[in-house]
């Protein structure tokens, strides 16, 4: 039984990597559990197009100079809607983040975060327990190599991902809603790009597609369809994807490109967001909130929620000397990154929960999607949202309101106004997370 750490990270991918780097860095001493025994293993159900939100901290880390030196494209998108194109302009001075796959990125951030001092990087130890005083975290215990092991630290923190073994462990409070859609996708490599590596998105109304280039040559296609259409895919998974893809409004010729991997895919992928934190313990990234693979924010939110935890936190965990009202303290800090993931994601990942209902566009989206297609400030605003570098009500201030009534010659109506002036609703589990109290949860 050791002692010997400030934090355990339970995870070793992209939230529990980067936490670990930051964590270090400002002198905490971290035990960074990963399950998997290769330094190179990387998820494989991942399109990796990481938001330009996340830039900050891939930049904090180290990550975005080694991206930058393995070829990671620099993104942005287009996207197409039943209005036109969403063209947003574009230059080498924009806001951005990167596309880049997982089998690049995941060892990248592994090898940073085992080379900072104070990372103690331990492949191949599966957590499985919790250590408890009296209603408090204080440690995790599992497996490695056929041996138990245990270690002790004043914070454990979840960052293993959307079934996390940290979070059921914990008895974390979620709260699940359906995603109305399924995904498949493949890789190809020379698939003639129509703007030099511009993303594409595509908005076909219940259905989306995406085509992101990627480093070396190699463009992602995803097929993210409504599950109306599960038989067709089910039935014929090659027929299926290839006609979807091919239909495509403006389809670049697949078929003179060579396609380098299965189809790979996910039928159900419900959208599970849950209290991020307790006494002794906290998730980040997948453990604190699944959202909708089709809005591409899992990777960016995966490191900026461990960047969240790390600023709120490590001044606690890192004191020289632990009084006994070290632990009131770090439930405190722990409340505080609560209340911050809450007003960080909630209200993006309310309308994105609301939108993988498949229902039909509102009357705010047609609006702002239109605007957008027929304006390049609009289309630069557009996709500054989509980016996660805007708030919900930055998006739609009564100054951009008035650009888009504008550009689309007419308002909007009186009751999406009268709801617009009260605010977005909240979900419930926001509410409780706001609540910066953390109090037992077991
Ligand atoms: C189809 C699909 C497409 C997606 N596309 C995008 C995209 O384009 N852009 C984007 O940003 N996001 C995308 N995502 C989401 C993204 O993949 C995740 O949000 C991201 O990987 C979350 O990172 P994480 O570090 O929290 O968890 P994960 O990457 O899931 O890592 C969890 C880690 O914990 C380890 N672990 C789990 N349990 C234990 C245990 N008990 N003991 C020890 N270790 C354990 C696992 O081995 C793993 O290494 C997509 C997801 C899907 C399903």
């Amino acid at each position: 039984m050791s002692n010997a750490y400030d934090v355990i990270i339970n995870g070793g991918s992209v939230a529990g990597c980067t936490a670990a780097i930051l964590y270090a860095q400002r002198g905490a001493r971290v035990a960074l559990l990963e399950r998997r025994s290769d330094p190179s293993a990387h998820k494989i159900l991942c399109t990796h197009y990481i938001q330009a939100s996340a830039y900050p901290v891939m930049a904090a880390t180290g990550l975005a100079e080694q991206l930058e030196k393995a070829g990671a494209i620099a993104n942005t998108a287009h996207y197409w809607t039943r209005w036109g194109w969403i063209r947003p302009p574009h230059d080498e001075t924009s806001a951005h983040g990167y596309s880049v796959r997982r089998q690049t990125m995941d060892p990248l951030v592994r090898g940073l975060a085992a080379a900072t001092e104070g990372v103690d990087l331990k492949l191949g130890h599966t957590v499985n327990g919790l250590l408890y005083e009296a209603d408090r975290v204080v440690g995790v215990e599992g497996t490695a190599g056929g041996e138990r092991f245990a270690l002790r630290a004043p914070l454990v923190v979840g960052a293993d991902g959307k079934d996390s073994t940290v979070a059921q462990l914990a008895g974390a409070t979620a709260e699940t809603s359906d995603n109305n859609r399924f995904s498949y996708f493949a890789y190809f490599r020379g698939l003639p790009q129509v703007s030099d590596n511009v993303a594409r998105v595509y908005y076909l109304e219940p259905d989306n597609a995406y085509i992101m280039p990627n480093e070396d040559g190699v463009t992602v296609v995803a097929a993210v369809v409504s599950k109306d259409r599960l038989p067709e895919f089910k039935d014929d998974l090659e027929g299926a994807y290839l006609k979807f893809i091919r239909s495509l409004p403006e389809a670049p010729d697949f078929d003179s490109a060579e396609r380098i991997s299965k189809i790979i895919g996910t039928l159900n992928y419900p959208l599970v967001s849950r209290v991020p934190g307790g006494p002794g313990w906290a998730l980040i990234g997948d453990a604190a909130l699944t959202s909708d693979p089709l809005s591409a924010v899992g990777c960016a939110w995966a490191m900026q929620s461990a960047h969240w935890l790390v600023t709120e936190t490590s001044a606690e965990l890192t004191a020289p000397d632990r009084t006994p009202d070290a632990a009131t303290a770090l439930d405190a800090a722990v409340g505080r990154y609560r209340a911050r993931h809450a007003r960080e994601t909630g209200p993006h990942h309310h309308l994105i929960a609301d939108f993988a209902t498949t229902r039909p566009f509102n009357e705010i989206e047609e609006f702002s999607f239109s605007a957008a297609a027929r304006d390049p400030e609009m289309a630069a605003h557009f996709h500054t949202f989509g980016s996660r570098l805007m708030t919900v009500e930055e998006f739609l201030a009564p100054d951009v309101v008035a650009r888009m009534e504008k550009v689309n010659g007419h308002g909007l109506s009186e009751e999406t106004l009268r709801l617009l002036a009260g605010g977005e609703e909240q979900p419930s589990q926001h509410a409780a997370a706001q609540d910066e109290s953390v109090g037992a949860t077991r």
